[in-house]
């Protein structure tokens, strides 16, 4: 079936950008390296630029403006605006809107990034073309009271122009001529917008199509480690759709997650407050319920085994541990529902008990368990 292109909806403002920003990327960028290669100079301001307006979206637009999962000083949230601008990713007050679309409405239509309408849709289709009517923003009432918020929506092309390009290129040219003001554009400009964005649209195709759903299986959304690495943190997306106003997404000590070490940071020196947190116990009852529907699963599928000697055995072992998810979850749910405050030692042993049924469930579905229970 040959390709037919919607031509009448197609947003050439946003089409030409990328096209451009990619081109250049992906061919100016290289043949620069290849003729000049990069001085320390270059590499600090372009490492400098990556973190700055890629942590400006997942601190600031994502985490503090769309979630409201802290609450930031000035500095902060000028910051984050001035630098978030720098990505090319719509005002705060768009992106937001946008976001807490996706949040409201994930894997239906009014989601403007729903992976049900495919992988190039939800990547950078969404950007590509137009949707009819346009959506009104009427969900973000709360930023428009913000007038920070309203002077970067204002000037936010003016901001991205002149911080995220203009300012590396000068910087370029003070440090070493016009070849370094080229180096500076498409190094800490271009490549780097092209990079940080790329990034924050793997968030919304692939962590809604690979990776792990540990904490919910309502929607689509998934744990990555692998993207974490290269969006400070926000691979977590599974846990982040379940409990969107963490200010965590990684909630493991020892997830990648850099934006709430960030957040963390922040409070520790009076820049940050009110972080909002998941309680452990509730945490830990979702791992056990998406467990267990994940047991039944797994049950329905042992009982149309050829094995008759594996199956028996491997049904036994369902059976038990399906009893163990339902003491443990509704033991979790009363103590929950009884809002009494649970010991640090009751939630660890929860913890334990999860973990320890989750790995029984890991080798019952990898089919490599021992007879016995
Ligand atoms: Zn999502
Ligand atoms: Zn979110």
């Amino acid at each position: 079936m040959p390709l037919r292109i919607p031509f009448a909806r197609v947003n050439w403002v946003n089409t030409v950008f990328l096209s451009v920003i990619t081109l250049l990327a992906l061919v100016a960028s290289p043949i620069y390296l290849w003729h000049h290669g990069i001085n320390w100079f270059q590499a600090g301001m372009m490492l400098f630029y990556i973190i700055a307006t890629g942590m400006s979206i997942t601190l600031g637009y994502h985490r503090l403006f769309s979630h409201l999962s802290f609450k930031a000083k000035w500095p902060v949230r000028l910051f984050t605006l001035v630098f978030g601008s720098c990505a090319f990713e719509n005002s705060a007050l768009n992106w937001c809107s946008d976001h807490r679309r996706h949040h409201k409405h994930t894997d239906h239509d009014d989601d403007p990034y729903n992976i049900s309408n495919g992988f190039f849709w939800a990547h950078i289709g969404w950007i590509l073309f137009k949707v009819n009517p346009e959506p009104p923003l009427d969900n973000v009432a709360d930023l428009r009271k913000d007038k920070m918020v309203m002077w970067q929506h204002k000037w936010d092309k003016v901001i991205a122009l002149v911080v995220g390009f203009l300012l590396p290129a000068g910087l370029g040219y003070l440090h070493s001529g016009p070849v370094g003001a080229l180096g500076g554009f498409l190094l800490a400009g271009v490549l780097r917008v092209f990079l940080v964005q790329q990034c924050t649209f793997f968030i919304n195709s692939l962590c809604h199509t690979v990776g792990r759903q540990p904490y919910s299986t309502r929607c689509s959304a998934r744990d990555s480690f692998l993207m974490s690495l290269f969006t400070f943190g926000e691979g977590y997306h599974n846990y982040h759709h379940e409990f969107q106003h963490d200010y965590r997404n990684g909630v493991k000590p020892w997830n990648f997650d850099p934006t709430k070490w960030a957040i963390w940071l922040l409070e520790k020196v009076g820049l940050a407050s009110n972080l909002r947190r998941v309680p452990s116990s509730r945490v830990v009852l979702a791992e056990i319920r998406v467990a267990r529907k994940k047991a039944e699963a797994t049950l329905a599928k042992i009982s149309n085994h050829h094995d008759h000697a594996w199956r028996e055995s491997a049904e036994r072992m369902a059976h038990e541990l399906m009893e163990r998810f339902s003491e443990s979850c509704s033991e979790m749910e009363k103590a929950l529902s009884d809002s009494v405050t649970h010991s640090k030692q009751a939630v660890e042993t929860w913890r334990k008990e999860a973990r320890e049924i989750i790995a029984d469930l890991g080798r019952l579905r990898r089919r490599r368990m021992p007879l016995t229970v």
